[in-house]
């Protein structure tokens, strides 16, 4: 049994004085296609999920966490944080992603984590419920519940969207957030804290992908809703909205393909955000800091304006 460890990587760490504009290199990446769900394994360039700068300082030391998406890009950041911070994680993503699962799985136990698989697909209804009870049995406990699971397709305007795409993507971005919430709150006690991605697009909507934006600000009103609910039961409900992040997602029809390229560099920062980036924000909003940060959405978009 390897020694647990938080304390790794204390180089050139998420602490570390940095230039923001060129903490990470402005990428172009070149023009790719993956079937859906993409592969951080076959993403050209790497995305950074921190694997070797996010340093642990036991914010989240004893949390039991349940991820949705966890598997690559943001999700893959906030799983690699989580457990450097102390949590024990149990990740969920569909079954075709099992390769990106298994490298983060390797990755995390050779550090003495603990990380528990869960595949299934978020638009079952009774896998919804089940992913949760899985969770739970398998941590004894649940606390910490990240709602990251997410898709995106480009459509060509309003007309070009299909019913079978407009559906599939409230079934698995917003939806699935209600289910398994509300499942979760079975588990969650008092202390706990849900935190979902929404994203810049909830306030400054692209045409092409007006379905997707809708069910990001949807997150945001859910997450506000739901705050209100559960404060007074001592369980906080927030969310991230990130800005243009380099991840599978863009290159599995997230975006026009002439557009990966220039992804990113519209912003004052004038790069794409790596995963690595996003997550200290979930780390914040999961961990007992901030305990007085209740419906708050974070923007972490590179400083494109966000209401
Ligand atoms: P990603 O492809 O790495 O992660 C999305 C994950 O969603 C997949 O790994 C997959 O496991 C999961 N997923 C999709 N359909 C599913 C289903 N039916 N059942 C179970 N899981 C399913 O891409 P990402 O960019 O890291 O996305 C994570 C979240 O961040 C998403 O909610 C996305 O909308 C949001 N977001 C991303 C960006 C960005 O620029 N990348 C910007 C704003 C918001
Ligand atoms: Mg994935």
């Amino acid at each position: 049994m390897t020694q647990k460890n938080t304390q790794n990587h204390v180089g050139v760490d998420q602490l570390t004085f940095q230039n923001p504009v060129n903490r990470f290199p402005s990428i172009e990446p070149p023009q790719q296609h993956q079937p859906e769900p993409g592969l951080d394994e076959q993403l050209v360039p790497k995305a950074d999920r921190g694997e070797t700068s996010y340093r642990g300082t036991g914010r989240l030391e004893g949390r039991k966490a349940l991820i949705t998406g966890a598997d690559s890009g943001i999700g893959a950041a906030v799983t690699i944080a989580f457990a450097r911070e102390g949590a024990e994680v149990a990740l969920n993503y569909l079954p075709a992603e099992e390769k990106d699962a298994q490298y983060l799985k390797n990755l995390l136990e050779n550090e003495g984590h603990t990380v528990h698989l869960l595949p299934g697909d978020l638009t079952d209804r009774e896998f919804c419920r089940s992913v949760v009870d899985q969770a739970h049995e398998a941590m004894d406990g649940l606390d910490t519940l990240v709602n990251n699971a997410g898709k995106q397709v480009v459509t060509d305007g309003l007309q070009g969207l299909s019913d079978e795409e407009l559906e599939a993507t409230f079934d698995v971005n917003i939806l699935a957030i209600f289910r398994v919430t509300r499942h979760a709150l079975n588990y969650l006690p008092a202390g706990s804290s849900i935190v979902n991605s929404t994203s810049i697009q909830a306030y400054d909507p692209s045409p092409h992908i007006m379905h997707y934006a809708s069910t990001k600000a949807a997150i945001n009103n859910f997450s506000k809703g739901l705050s209100q609910e559960l404060a007074p039961k001592g369980i906080r409900v927030n969310a991230v909205a990130p800005g243009p992040i380099w991840t599978p997602l863009q290159v599995s029809d997230g975006q026009p393909k002439d557009a990966l390229p220039q992804f990113g560099k519209n912003t004052p920062l004038g790069r794409a955000g790596q995963p690595t980036e996003l997550a200290p924000a979930y780390v914040f909003l999961a961990s007992s800091e901030s305990s007085y940060v209740i419906g708050e959405t974070l923007n972490v978009t590179g400083g494109q304006v966000s209401p």
